[in-house]
């Protein structure tokens, strides 16, 4: 668990730099990159020089050691100015902390270094063309071949299946476990003969960052490469990594909405109609008033679950909530911007139109918003029994 006033002392330090470094590096070129859905190779440089590939990993290992709380900080300011480089940095984490807290001790000796350093980077691989949601349907497979294991299967969406360099891979190891999930197990998969990205897939925004289909044809992995070393384990593993994956994608929504705020409460005082700035009209001052509300209210569940987390607790209802009203709220903001902006919320020359291309992707990923629903309802039962 890490120390809060350790926690305390360099969460201001990490966010000025982290912020520092959007001014500098990401701001005057994020707008070019989007656009031309170009992989942004410097900015990845300087993330990975800033420490961020390992900043929940232990410092042990070589990481920034940083608590969720401090984590959300950096990904909401990140995707303030550009949502999609926070995949690049959190689809590996979600990697790097299943085996920080699912691997063998040799295992993490192994990797987590190298993933901290970014040396080594990549991402989750659940994905398939036919299930996303229901994951226990995956027909990926890892048969038993003398001192290893084959691997056989397509994964599909997988954030940065282009650029990455090894993926934890969710695999059946048993196709006839009852329950489905106990045939479920996780590897770690580094790109090489038997694994390539078979396409990129073109999306409606959240570009920079390659999402992929991945194809496994009799791919040979040693059988260390099995997270924890037992099979069977790692349905449990992913759905342990969950909440922290949720929390991350919660704090991309707070960017979102925030940003979508600050470019129209700046436009609506600089554009004039009827003799005055449209922030004086009625009919924005609703649209603002509800967009800074909502952001304010989805930055306090995402703090929440946050903190539930770094103190240990169990926290996949506080987590859904943030996720859910987080999320929402950046894909309601991001419309509210364009109405705001008019004519031009409509133009590429204006950031607000990628917030709105952007904001839908954040209730699909890490469990869609109908699945949140549902885990917030059970738990509120269990809760609450009579
Ligand atoms: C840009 C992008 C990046 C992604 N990155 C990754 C990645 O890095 N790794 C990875 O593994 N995956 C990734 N994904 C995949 C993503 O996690 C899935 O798309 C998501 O989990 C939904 O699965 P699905 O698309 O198969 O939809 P489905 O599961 O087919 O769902 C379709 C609809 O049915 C609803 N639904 C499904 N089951 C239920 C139910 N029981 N009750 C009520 N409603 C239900 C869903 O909410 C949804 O509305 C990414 C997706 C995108 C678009």
């Amino acid at each position: 668990m890490p120390d809060p006033a350790k926690s305390n002392d360099d969460e201001r330090m990490i966010l000025d730099s982290v912020e520092q470094f959007l001014e500098r590096d990401v701001k005057p070129y994020a707008m070019h990159l989007e656009h031309e859905d170009i992989w942004p190779e410097d900015i990845v440089g300087k993330m990975a020089e800033l420490g961020l590939f390992g900043s929940i990993i232990h410092e042990e290992y070589g990481g920034l050691g940083l608590s969720c709380s401090t984590y959300a900080k950096i990904v909401e300011v990140v995707s303030r100015e550009w949502m999609s480089l926070s995949g690049i940095f959190n689809s590996h984490l979600i990697m790097a902390s299943c085996v920080q807290r699912n691997g063998t001790d040799a295992q993490k000796r192994k990797w987590l270094p190298k993933f901290a350093s970014g040396e080594i980077r990549g991402g989750l691989a659940l994905t398939e063309p036919n299930c996303g949601t229901d994951l226990q349907a995956i027909r990926t497979r890892a048969d038993r071949d003398g001192d290893g294991y084959r691997i056989n299967g397509t994964k599909t969406w997988i954030s940065n299946g282009i650029h990455g360099h090894c993926f934890a891979v969710m695999v059946k190891t048993d196709l006839n476990a009852e329950p489905r999930h106990k045939g479920v197990s996780v590897f770690l998969v580094e790109k090489g003969e038997g694994f390539r990205p078979s396409r990129k897939l073109e999306k409606l925004g959240y570009k920079g960052i390659d999402s992929a289909e991945l194809l496994f044809e009799n791919c040979h992995v040693p059988a260390e490469n099995l997270i924890g070393g037992v099979e069977g384990q790692g349905f449990r593993h992913i759905m342990g990594g969950l909440e922290l994956g949720r929390i991350n994608v919660a704090a991309r929504g707070v960017g979102v909405s925030q940003a979508a705020l600050d470019e129209s409460v700046k436009y609506s005082q600089q554009r004039e109609t009827f003799g005055k700035p449209i922030a004086e009209h009625q009919a924005i001052q609703l649209m603002l008033a509800d967009m800074v509300t909502r952001t304010e209210a989805a930055r306090l569940l995402v703090y929440r679950a946050a903190d539930a987390f770094d103190r240990g607790e169990r926290c996949d209802m506080e987590a859904g909530m943030a996720k859910l009203f987080a999320t929402e709220a950046a894909v309601t903001n991001s419309m509210d911007a364009l109405r705001v902006h008019g004519g031009y919320g409509y133009s590429k020359e204006f950031p607000v139109e990628r917030y709105y291309r952007d904001a839908p992707l954040l209730t699909i990923g890490e469990g869609t918003n109908e699945l949140q629903r549902i885990i917030i309802a059970r738990q509120l039962i269990a809760r609450n029994p009579i």
